[in-house]
């Protein structure tokens, strides 16, 4: 079963490294070095494009606890 309701993309400023942006680097810290997994997805603020993020876990994004 579907998502009923998959949290919309967070609104972030514009200073985000691009190579985070492209889910090629850990959104939170940075690392490339490490496992990444698709953690949602951000908008940079004063933009429409819908960036896919990743994480390596150190930090939880759009997902309640
Ligand atoms: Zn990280």
């Amino acid at each position: 079963m579907p998502n009923a309701l998959p949290p919309a993309p967070a609104a972030i400023e514009g200073r985000v490294s691009i190579v985070r942006l492209h889910g090629e680097a850990c959104f939170d810290c940075g690392a490339v070095n490490r496992t990444l997994r698709a953690a949602g997805h951000v908008v940079v603020h004063g933009s429409n494009r819908v960036w896919e993020i990743s994480t390596c876990g150190c930090r939880r994004i759009g997902t309640a606890a």
